[in-house]
């Protein structure tokens, strides 16, 4: 291993005392990243919880966190050969995560597979294994936000079983789904608000600016109505696209595109510097780019402005949360008398962030906020759409997931604030599931009936 593409200087000072053995002969602060695990096999526990999606579905201790540290140990002990990062052990061992982020919240040890497997695609990439239906996947927020027409191709797609199946002959994408369609308008706002309680930075993720537009105007309400005055991230005037949206650049990552995911960053920081030195908070609406920016973009090598970041980046309900609890928000909620089941994204429950979620719906009256007790819904960005994976995919989904919804009343509620968790639940289960940021806007309006929720999407 020539050099690491992440930035695993964090892990420079682990493995001083004697308790941390194992440590791989190569690989440095990465190797060390890969012998956090203690090998106590906590990954291979059975029964509730979010710990490992791959290994509870399979039952098989080989797709377990600890055993996929033990494939990397194997590779950086040179027992994988010349090319480690290309040999099928290690393809296979990582076949079945879906980065959820479960075992950096509860193995004891804090493995953080989610970014180790990063790291391991851009080393494969290197190596030249990428596989271009990844690189694929990875560009669409680029395509997506350089306004190319794939709207109606998406909706040709999806209305022909025809296209589908030749279309997964050709890349691998599973016919048995539907593809998210592209909104006709992109989601755009001037700043608004009276600015009472201060000026919010809304920064709209790919996701709900290019696909849900209504979620990033329901936020982009409800901040206006609790007194802040909201303005949309933009690129900066310097920006070399500056007609193309920001984007966390996770869709990168999550191919081990390493050096694209750093131009998204850099973008989003030079959009952000004005924000960053007046101490504007950052809030974001999907869970697995906003917390990009608190995790991931920390091993990008962004510097002191990237830590800085970090620590001014909010999910929606965590900022309001917070300043709720610091100040009551001046939001006047009219009563919504129904029952509202709650699927929480992996990475938000990876950040402890579901209590300020519940939090928040509790300052809608009469509404009656139940806890869906599942792990990762199994969709895991493209994990669900690739033809090989869409089976095992939506056998997570059906661990507990899909039968809980299943079996809630029609008029019951379903919120999600993950894209992706609300495309599985759609596809599995025929529900509409929405983010809570248009719940709580819903919950705005006086004289309007409440949300009709439970229709197919
Ligand atoms: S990965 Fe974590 S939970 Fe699994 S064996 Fe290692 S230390 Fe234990
Ligand atoms: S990121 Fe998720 S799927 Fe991957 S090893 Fe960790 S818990 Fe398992």
């Amino acid at each position: 291993m020539k050099k690491t593409y992440l930035d695993w200087s964090g892990y420079d000072s682990y493995g001083m005392g004697d308790a941390y053995a194992g440590i791989p002969a190569t690989g440095g602060a990465y190797a060390k990243a890969v012998a956090v695990c203690m090998n106590n096999k906590q990954c291979q526990r059975t029964g509730k919880g979010v710990m490992c999606p791959s290994f509870r579905v399979t039952g098989d201790p080989a797709h377990s966190t600890g055993a996929r540290v033990n494939a990397f140990k194997a590779a950086l002990n040179g027992e994988l050969g010349e090319d480690p990062f290309l040999h099928p052990q290690l393809a296979e061992a990582m076949d079945l995560c879906v980065s959820c982020k479960g075992c950096k919240r509860e193995c004891p040890s804090g493995v953080d597979m989610t970014l180790i497997k990063a790291e391991y695609l851009a080393q494969r990439r290197a190596a030249g294994g990428g596989k271009w239906r990844e690189t694929l996947f990875a560009r669409l927020p680029r395509w997506l936000g350089r306004g190319l027409p794939l709207r109606p191709f998406v909706q040709w797609r999806n209305r022909s079983p025809l296209l589908a199946r030749l279309l997964e002959r050709a890349t691998g994408i599973s016919a048995a789904r539907a593809l998210p369609e592209p909104a006709a308008e992109p989601f755009t706002a001037p700043a608004s608000g009276s600015g009472e309680r201060g000026e919010v930075i809304l920064l709209v993720d790919t996701f709900c600016g290019q696909f849900e537009p209504g979620i990033a105007a329901a936020a982009h309400r409800v901040l206006t109505a609790a007194g802040y005055r909201v303005r949309q991230a933009l690129p900066s005037a310097d920006d070399s696209e500056p007609q193309r949206p920001l984007c966390c650049g996770r869709s990168y990552l999550a191919a081990g595109m390493v050096e694209q995911a750093q131009e998204e960053a850099r973008r989003v920081l030079s959009a952000l510097r004005p924000a960053l030195a007046a101490g504007t908070p950052v809030v974001g609406l999907e869970p697995s780019c906003l917390l990009a920016l608190r995790d991931e973009f920390l091993a990008l090598g962004l510097g002191e402005e990237g830590l800085q970041l970090s620590k001014q980046a909010f999910l929606f309900e965590e900022f309001l949360a917070r300043a709720h609890q610091k100040q009551p928000l001046p939001l006047r909620l009219r009563p919504l008398p129904q029952r509202a089941l709650l699927h929480g994204h992996c990475h938000q429950k990876a950040f402890g962030a579901m209590k300020s979620v519940r939090k928040l719906l509790a300052l809608i009256p009469e509404l009656e906020l139940e806890l869906i007790e599942a792990g990762c819904c199994g969709m895991a960005g493209s994990f669900g759409f690739e033809a090989e994976h869409q089976a095992i995919s939506l056998a997570m989904a059906e661990q507990e997931l899909l039968p809980t919804i299943r079996a809630a009343p029609a008029d019951t509620l379903i919120l999600a604030d993950g894209f992706s968790c609300r495309h599985q639940i759609a596809h599995g289960s025929g529900r509409r599931a929405i983010h809570v940021a248009e719940l709580l806007a819903q919950a705005l309006d006086t004289g309007t009936p409440a949300l009709e929720p439970s229709a197919g999407s």
